[in-house]
C-alpha cells in the first residue's frame, strides 16, 4: 500500500474518531432544568416522606410521579458549604466554603458553568441574602438575584422577599422559554424567622407533636440557640415557650414555600414546558426541632436531623416514573445526576456519582459513604453507621443507625471492624482539614447586619 493511501486511511480514521467523540459528548436531549431548594427543610415534615400534616401538596404531587431518595445526605449543616457542595459536586474541603464570606475555589467545576458551555441560559434566585456573600458563587450564572428588603425593625411584611422571588423566577422562565434553561430557586423558608401569613399559620395552629420537651428553655446565646429557644425567635413570638407552637410555625412556613413551588409548576404547564423540563426538589440541610439541644436552628452539629435532606427528581419527558430509592446518596451527586440525565458527559473535578444509573435500577458505586463537614467537626455515614469526629476535643461519637436512628447512644471506644473502617475513612479528610482551619471571612458591615438578623452572627 502506498504511503498516500496510508495517509488517506489515517485521515479518515481521525475524522471517524472525532465524530465518535462528538457523539459521545453531545447532550442527548434538550431538557430544561428547574431546581428548587428550600432552606432547612426536613424530609420527615413532607407528606411524601410520611408526614401526616398537609405541609406539601405540590412537592407530594411531584414525588408521586418521580424518584424519591429516602436517604439523601447533606455535606454540612450550614447553608454556605451545602449550597456550594450542590453547585460544585465537591466537599467543603475541596470547594473551600465553610461559612458566609468564604470564596469558592477556582479548582471546582460548577454545574451552571458546564450547562452554560452546553448552551443553557442559567439563573439563580433566592430569598436567602447570605448566599450572595459566598464569593464567586454568583459568577457562574447569567442571572443572579439574591436580595432582601432589610430593615432595622422586624416587620413581617418586609423581612423576607420570597414573595418577590417567585414572580421574578416566572418572568425569567417566560423570557427564556425558547432556549434551553437551568434555573435554581432557593427559598429561605422554612428557615428562621418562619414568617408566613395568618392564613398559613391558622392552617397548622393547634397541632400537637408529642415532643420531648414542652416548655422550652431560653438559650443563653442571644442569637443562635444551643440548648434552648433562640431569644430572637422567642421575642418575635411574644416569648411563647411551647415547642408545638414553633413546630406548627415551621410547618406553616413549609406550606407557604410549597405554594411558591406550585406557582412555578403552573408556569411550566402554562408555557407547555412540563414535558421538556427536569424538576429537582431538595434542601440545603435539615433543622433542629428539639433533639440534641438544637431548637429551630442548625449548623454546629452533624446529627441526622441536620444533614438529612429531601431529594426528588421528576421528568415526564425522560420517562422517569415513581420510585423510592433507599440507597444512601449525597448532595454532591445532584450535579452529576443532572448532567447524566441531560446526556452531558461527566466533566473534570466533579466528585459525586451519577444517580441516573440508580434511577434506572442499575448499581452505582462511590456514593455509599457520605462525608459532612463543619469548621470543627467531620462525619462519615452509611445507612448502617455514622462516625462523628470533633476536632476541638479530638473525640469520636459512633452510632449504629439501624437500632439507634435518633443517635442517642454513642458507642465510644469501640475498636471493632466497623469503627476502624470509618475512622480510617475519616482520617483522610482529617489530615487535609488542617490547612483549612482559620479561614477569615470578609463580610461587609451591611452583610454582617443582614446575617445577624437571620440568626447567623453574634
Ligand atoms: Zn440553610
Amino acid at each position: 500500500m502506498s504511503s498516500k493511501n496510508n495517509l488517506i486511511i489515517l485521515f479518515l480514521g481521525v475524522i471517524l474518531l472525532s465524530a465518535a467523540v462528538y457523539l459521545i459528548n453531545r447532550p442527548r436531549n434538550n431538557m430544561n432544568v428547574v431546581f428548587v431548594t428550600f432552606d432547612a427543610l426536613r424530609p420527615d415534615h413532607l407528606g411524601c416522606y410520611g408526614y401526616n400534616k398537609p405541609t406539601s401538596p405540590n412537592i407530594d404531587k411531584v414525588a408521586s410521579e418521580g424518584v424519591v431518595f429516602l436517604n439523601a445526605i447533606a455535606q454540612s449543616s450550614h447553608t454556605a458549604p451545602c449550597m456550594s457542595s450542590i453547585l460544585t459536586s465537591a466537599y467543603p474541603l475541596q470547594h473551600g466554603v465553610f461559612n458566609f464570606g468564604d470564596s469558592l475555589s477556582g479548582e471546582v467545576t460548577p454545574l451552571s458553568k458546564v450547562l452554560k458551555k452546553n448552551g443553557y441560559a442559567t439563573a439563580f434566585l433566592s430569598s436567602h441574602k447570605g448566599i450572595s456573600t459566598i464569593r464567586n458563587f454568583d459568577k457562574y450564572f447569567d442571572s443572579f438575584y439574591c436580595i432582601w428588603i432589610f430593615g432595622d425593625q422586624w416587620d413581617d411584611n418586609k423581612f423576607v422577599n420570597t414573595q418577590e422571588v417567585t414572580p421574578l423566577a416566572i418572568k425569567w422562565i417566560e423570557n427564556n422559554k425558547n432556549s434551553k434553561f437551568f434555573i435554581w430557586i432557593h427559598y429561605l423558608e422554612p428557615h428562621f424567622p418562619m414568617i408566613s401569613s395568618f392564613e398559613y399559620k391558622k392552617m397548622f395552629a393547634g397541632y400537637r407533636h408529642n415532643p420531648e420537651i414542652n416548655n422550652l428553655p431560653l438559650a443563653a446565646d442571644e442569637v443562635y440557640g444551643i440548648g434552648g429557644l433562640p431569644n430572637r425567635l422567642a421575642r418575635l413570638n411574644n416569648y411563647n415557650k411551647n415547642i408545638d407552637y414553633y413546630i406548627n410555625l415551621y410547618d406553616a412556613s413549609i406550606r407557604y414555600a410549597d405554594d411558591q413551588l406550585g406557582q412555578i409548576l403552573n408556569c411550566l404547564k402554562a408555557l407547555h414546558l412540563s414535558d421538556k423540563t427536569l424538576v429537582i426538589i431538595s434542601a440545603d440541610h435539615g433543622e433542629g426541632l428539639g433533639r440534641h439541644g438544637l431548637y429551630f436552628t442548625h449548623g454546629f452539629r452533624l446529627y441526622d436531623e441536620l444533614i438529612r435532606v429531601p431529594l426528588i427528581i421528576y421528568s415526564k419527558g425522560l420517562s422517569i416514573r415513581f420510585k423510592e430509592v433507599k440507597n444512601q446518596v449525597r448532595q454532591i451527586d445532584i450535579a452529576p445526576t443532572i448532567l447524566g440525565l441531560l446526556g452531558i458527559r461527566k466533566t473534570v473535578n466533579i466528585h459525586g456519582a451519577n444517580l441516573a444509573f440508580l434511577i434506572k435500577g442499575e448499581k452505582v458505586h462511590g456514593q455509599e459513604y457520605a462525608f459532612s463537614f463543619l469548621p470543627n467537626k467531620l462525619s462519615v455515614r452509611t445507612n448502617g453507621f455514622k462516625l462523628i469526629y470533633d476536632t476541638d476535643h479530638n473525640s469520636y461519637e459512633f452510632y449504629n443507625l439501624r437500632n439507634d436512628a435518633e443517635e442517642l447512644n454513642s458507642l465510644p471506644g469501640r475498636e471493632d471492624k466497623e469503627f476502624i473502617n470509618f475512622k480510617d475513612r475519616l482520617a483522610y479528610y482529617a489530615d487535609e482539614y488542617g490547612s483549612f482551619k482559620g479561614i477569615k471571612t470578609r463580610l461587609s458591615d451591611e452583610e454582617k447586619k443582614a446575617l445577624h438578623s437571620l440568626g447567623y452572627l453574634q
